[in-house]
């Protein structure tokens, strides 16, 4: 354990709400371009602007020491940045009793093959992985080139070093709607929970996000006419509304940013890989750390940026998909930021 020193003051934002969890975007770029996220040629951010894996580490400790008690590493692909377990590694050392209660990772899988013990090491327990289809073709299709078989061995293994998994799907019209009800029977069969997620107008794709656009609440509708959804006050400190599905004892969520707005209990916040503080999922609003970083070795500068950002944290986003051609609600992808 690594005692840091604590601030006795949290992060608490205008309208009351008090931010404890970091979600940090190690690398925009990724070996896959899933339609939805991602167009084809993206040009990504210039790897010389990218802050160092140690940079991240003393911003996030940084947050750490303001009350921030769940961390979650993502991207873009966060495994395909070279050496990112060592940055686990010098995280974990905050959990059991230094300041951090959760360290997670959200991951398309490709690569949890070669890091899913070191990951478990560092003191993962828990991990998301997005899968949106089980049929090889389709997977390809949706992620332009990934392949199925290797996602599918990553996360056995992941699972036979302990660590849990939830699936996150995000729900596209005419793709894998009709495919729910065989992610919720093989969650089941397998032993992972599994979340649904609204498809969010970030970024510039190459397809209509109109034409892929479903409601969670019609997707609901649909999953209640089959399989039992029972009440349950689990949460994760996440947007996740969830549910137990009765036949198969796992738990079923839902993030409906669009049709049931969630930001009354955001407690988030998002750090990109060149240290810009996102506020808010759907706005531009965004505060630099990375020059008060530099500034000084000394985390005074640093404290007081976190501050003067979380004080203008926004009441909530704007995201609306209701027509054919309707440009992003921001212009910048997923990737960036990190869902
Ligand atoms: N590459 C990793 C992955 O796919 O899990 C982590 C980063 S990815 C941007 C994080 C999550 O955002 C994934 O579950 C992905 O499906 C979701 N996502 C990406 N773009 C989205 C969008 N426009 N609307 C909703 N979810 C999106
Ligand atoms: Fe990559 Fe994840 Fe975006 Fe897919 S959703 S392109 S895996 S960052």
């Amino acid at each position: 354990m690594n005692e840091i020193r604590r601030d006795t003051s949290s992060l608490i934002d205008p309208f009351g709400r008090r931010v404890s969890y970091l979600r940090v975007s190690v690398t925009d770029r990724c070996n896959f371009r899933c339609v939805y996220c991602m167009s084809e040629n993206m040009t990504f951010l210039p790897r010389n602007d990218l802050l160092t894996l140690e940079e991240l580490e003393r911003l996030c400790t940084a947050f750490i020491s303001r009350g921030v008690d769940k961390i979650r590493i993502t991207g873009g692909e966060p495994l395909v940045r070279r050496n990112v377990i060592s940055l686990f590694k010098n995280l974990g050392r905050h959990l059991n009793g230094g300041g951090l209660r959760e360290l997670t990772l959200t991951t398309n899988g490709s690569q949890l093959g070669r890091h899913a013990k070191d990951l478990y090491d560092a003191g993962v327990k828990r991990i998301n992985v997005s899968l949106d289809s089980l049929d090889p073709a389709k997977f390809e299709s949706i992620t332009r080139w990934g392949r199925l078989d290797e996602v599918l061995d990553g996360i056995k293994i992941a699972q036979d070093v302990g660590l849990k998994i939830k699936i996150n799907a995000v729900a596209l019209k005419g793709f894998n709607e009709d495919e729910i009800d065989t992610l919720i029977t093989w969650c089941g069969e397998q032993d992972y929970d599994l979340t649904l997620i609204e498809t969010m107008p970030m970024g510039e794709i190459d397809e209509d996000r109109f034409d892929q656009y479903i409601p969670l609440s019609v997707v609901r509708e649909r999953i209640e006419k089959k399989w039992t959804l029972q009440a349950t006050d689990y949460e994760t400190g996440g947007p996740s509304e969830y549910s137990v599905v009765g036949e198969t004892g796992k738990r079923l969520g839902f993030i409906t940013p669009l049709s049931h707005k969630f930001c009354e209990s955001c407690n988030r916040v998002r750090l990109t890989c060149t240290g810009q503080l996102y506020l808010c999922l759907g706005q531009d609003d965004k505060g630099d750390l990375r020059t008060p970083l530099r500034q000084s070795d000394e985390d005074g500068l640093l404290l007081n940026a976190i501050d003067e950002a979380i004080g203008r944290k926004p009441e909530g986003h704007d995201f609306v998909i209701d027509r054919p051609n309707s440009a992003p609600a921001v212009a910048r992808h997923m990737s960036l930021t990190g869902g």
